[in-house]
């Protein structure tokens, strides 16, 4: 992301983000996996050979990865809520990308300050 280093463009930037910076819904931080496996049960057709597919949620949890089992009727309305995950990460990055280059121009602007007296 460009950062401006004018203070005006800065706190524009800053205030446009914050205000962005809200969930529009559920907010999921995980991501989707397709995962084709054997049930285990005799006589099913998934020891011919045609397992089964289903989707699964994998998020680490104490740095322990961790699976949940996502219904198919639930996969695309969980999809939109990793994205939302993934829009607000992207949005505090930015925020506090422009929130440090608002320290660095406060300071920079205080020592033109006391260079100019
Ligand atoms: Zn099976």
């Amino acid at each position: 992301m460009w950062i401006p280093t004018h203070p005006t463009l800065i706190r524009q930037r800053l205030e446009a983000r914050i205000r962005q910076l809200a969930a529009r819904g559920p907010v999921l931080a995980a991501s989707l996996v397709k995962i084709a496996r054997r049930c285990g049960r005799p006589g099913c057709h998934c020891n011919e050979g045609a397992l089964h597919v289903g989707h699964y949620l994998s998020s680490k949890v104490a740095g322990k990865t961790q699976m949940v089992y996502v219904p198919v009727d639930l996969v695309e309305e969980v999809q939109g809520w990793i994205a939302e995950h993934r829009r607000l990460r992207q949005l505090t990055r930015e925020v506090s990308a422009l929130t440090l280059a608002q320290i660095r121009g406060h300071v920079t602007a205080r020592k033109r300050r006391a260079g100019r007296s």
